[in-house]
């Protein structure tokens, strides 16, 4: 299993307009974690054109669906007037969930790129293979670890700022209970 994976991790290289993508893609994740979103971006193009881009909007649009790959996959086929999405290409920071790597399967995505494996949630390798299972109607090319560095620091740099707030607010929630008892 594992050498059938590397072998088609040589065979389907990313190519420049790959890494273009996940630079955008990247820059998207970026947008989301200014806003509070755990920073992942998606990206759907053809033939080096962007279809359609997204970031992760679970909280602002207090929606349990607003995934990143989700949103793009939607505005890529209203974009293009057509739900079969063969001929495009999803570039993503972090490795699809079950919910969209199910979405990529149902689109008929021709390849998807990501940034890093997701231990958590991972459904394309890690967890599941869903867009890579024979059993299913349509089995999408997968290239992973593309620009993976940058993927992972920009979700631990979040991650990092988050526990830091947090444990300012627990401190801050603190303080004025201590002031009470000593008054
Ligand atoms: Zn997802």
């Amino acid at each position: 299993m594992t050498e059938s994976r590397s072998e088609i991790d040589r065979i389907d290289v990313a190519t420049e307009v790959d890494l273009a993508m996940m630079e955008r893609a990247i820059e998207l994740a970026d947008r989301a974690a200014a806003l509070d979103e755990v920073p992942v971006g998606a990206v759907v193009y053809r033939d080096g054109t962007i279809i359609a881009e997204a970031f992760n909007n679970r909280h602002a649009a207090r929606d349990p669906t607003g995934h990143a790959e989700l949103l793009a996959i939607s505005r890529a086929g209203r974009a293009l007037g057509d739900w079969r999405l063969n001929d495009c290409s999803l570039a993503v920071t972090l490795e699809p969930c079950p919910m969209c790597a199910g979405a990529l399967v149902n689109a008929r995505m021709g390849r998807l790129i990501y940034g890093i494996s997701d231990p958590k949630a991972g459904a394309c390798r890690t967890l599941y293979q869903i867009p890579t299972d024979p059993r299913l109607n349509h089995e999408v090319t997968i290239i992973a670890g593309v620009l993976a560095d940058r993927c992972v620091a920009l979700l631990r740099e979040f991650f990092e700022e988050r526990r830091e707030i947090n444990r300012q607010r627990r401190g801050a929630e603190r303080q004025p209970t201590e002031s009470r008892r000593i008054s």
